[in-house]
């Protein structure tokens, strides 16, 4: 049986098997569940420090192509460059992953039946597997030393020439090799590389053809040291965890032909190959795996919420239906908007400034569902305790009442279209509505015509008569103001007497809306404490 698919605007005849891989890439016109396997995508990154925003982007494009088509997403550690492991950072990925809501279906820490799911624990499978490629002859036993090697590459800098090996051990007799080995010198295995005619399908880049045994010698399988290459046993762990779609960066893009290689070494059906657009900074410069505040852990030591982590990575590079980059979306909602024929080819700016925007965004959304809204709550007292059990000041001890629910609602309501993250509450800026100021420093404010200490007094008095049910911003400003004129003062000069004696700060938020936020009550508290000290 054949099938004919739409292939940007082109009908291509297919066979069945292609055609589900057109089915699960979005661009085809057919939709049939029954026609193909389930969904199997992975993220192999290499456990070598913090999980960037590059690799951040990778698994969740992963997860989302997976969850929009009910299928798996692996997590498969490739540690097979022992040199450059960094100890407790494959447990750390998976402790992320887990954070950013891109929780695996299978891990080296879940298991799963396609385990084990780290590589360093599957170096018997690569060995069993390259004898298979050795005996058909799709691999050899290159014995070029070290020396040799580094001979070969000065010579072609020297003379202008690609850098790349001769292939000279591809044809070495049995005899030879029989003899090298009982020399006990040591070997690599290469793969025979062959000349690549046709383009393969690059789900987002179309078709690519790269014909890279006129630009490269024999790439290694497994080096000298036993160990497999990244190309080899990634194609190895593929196949046998039955992986359908393989979504990685761009920058991997130049290795497909030669793992299609591999895989028709072996003679097995590849899996489909989409490449995500190169992600840069703001500025157009690399992403550099060294920039420690582009960390996912960073963002998540800063206080940005794991969904704003998630809008500002997707709302570059395309892949959304109907996506509004004002709005920001659960990660449900990312799934349910997921195409992968959406994503772009050109590379992606970050937008930095979408982060804390989209941080703000989410602490407003969760304000409107309450079982959100009680977690945000739970996360604020959270770190309120957190930062006043740290001070030493008597004077700024937490009171209970300060932490109910509904004060920490009140005040969320209140600051939900000032503050970016929830830790901004406890910036100086803002620290006066939890406790009293430890530094009220009135010699700094500006002289005033009547004596400091009357006019608050006056204030207090004022304050003190506005009923319960109308303190609000308007009326506490209009009653301040009124008791500046009293004393002939500017509003200006008694409004920064009063912003002192609740805040401590010598700048704000209006007056009327900070004693607004702290209530009746604490206002007077406040006032009266501070006449007391002038
Ligand atoms: N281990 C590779 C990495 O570190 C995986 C690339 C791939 O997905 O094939 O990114």
């Amino acid at each position: 049986m054949t099938f004919y698919v739409l292939w940007r605007n082109a009908k291509i005849l297919v066979s069945p098997s292609k055609l589900c891989r057109q089915i699960t890439s979005n661009r085809s016109i057919f939709s049939s569940k029954n026609l193909c396997s389930e969904v199997r995508v992975r993220f192999a990154p290499s456990p070598t420090g913090f999980l960037h925003l590059g690799g951040l982007r990778t698994a969740l494009y992963n997860y989302l192509f997976a969850k929009s088509r009910k299928g798996k997403f692996i997590l498969r550690i490739e540690d097979t460059d022992q040199t450059r492991l960094v100890p407790e950072a494959a447990e750390k990925l998976e402790t992320v992953l887990n954070w950013a809501k891109i929780v695996p279906d299978e891990s080296p820490l879940i298991g799963g039946s396609y385990g084990p799911y780290a590589q360093s624990q599957r170096k018997e499978i690569y060995s069993d597997y390259i004898k298979k490629l050795l005996h058909n002859r799709a691999a050899y036993k290159c014995f070029c030393s070290e020396t040799r090697l580094n001979l070969l590459r000065r010579d072609l800098q020297r003379r202008g020439e690609t850098v790349r090996y001769d292939n000279r051990c591809q044809n070495l007799s049995a005899s030879k090799i029989e003899n090298f080995e009982r020399q006990g010198l040591p070997y690599c295995i290469r793969l025979k590389l062959e000349d690549i005619t046709e383009p393969f399908e690059d789900l987002v880049y179309g078709p690519i053809l790269n014909n890279i045994a006129e630009l490269e010698g024999d790439p290694v399988l497994v080096k000298t040291d036993g160990y497999p290459t990244y190309h080899f046993a990634n194609v190895v762990d593929d196949h046998l965890m039955e992986i359908t779609h393989v979504l990685r960066g761009v920058e991997w893009q130049v290795s497909t032909p030669k793992h299609l290689l591999i895989y028709k070494a072996f003679g097995w059906d590849p899996p489909n190959f989409a490449h995500l657009p190169l992600i840069k900074n703001s500025d157009g410069t690399k992403l550099s795996k060294r920039q420690g505040d582009l960390h996912v852990e960073s963002l998540k030591a800063k206080g940005y919420s794991a969904t704003a982590v998630l809008n500002f990575i997707t709302n570059i590079g395309g892949g959304f239906e109907n996506r509004d980059h004002n709005a920001v979306y659960s990660i449900d909602e990312l799934i349910s908007k997921f195409n992968l024929g959406r994503i772009n080819t050109n590379s992606c700016k970050l937008e930095i400034e979408k982060l804390s925007q989209f941080n703000q965004l989410q602490i407003q959304r969760c304000l409107e569902v309450p079982s959100d809204a009680s977690s945000l709550i739970a996360e604020l007292r959270q770190l309120l305790k957190h930062s006043f059990q740290d001070s030493s000041s008597s004077a700024s001890t937490l009171q209970e009442k300060a932490l109910s629910d509904e004060r920490l609602l009140e005040v969320l309501l209140w600051s939900k279209d000032r503050i970016f993250k929830l830790s901004d509450l406890l910036s100086p800026e803002y620290s006066y509505i939890w406790a009293v100021p430890q530094d009220l420093s009135f010699h700094l404010l500006p002289s005033m015509s009547s004596a400091p200490a009357d006019v608050l007094h006056t204030v207090i008095d004022s304050v003190a008569s506005i009923p319960e049910n109308k303190f609000d911003k308007d009326n506490i400003g209009k009653s301040i103001k009124d008791v500046g004129k009293r004393f002939g003062l500017k509003t200006p000069v008694v409004m920064a007497l009063v912003r002192r004696a609740v805040s401590g700060l010598k700048q704000g938020p209006p007056v009327g809306e900070m004693l607004a936020i702290l209530g009746k009550e604490t206002s007077l508290d406040r006032l009266k404490y501070a006449r007391s000290l002038l």
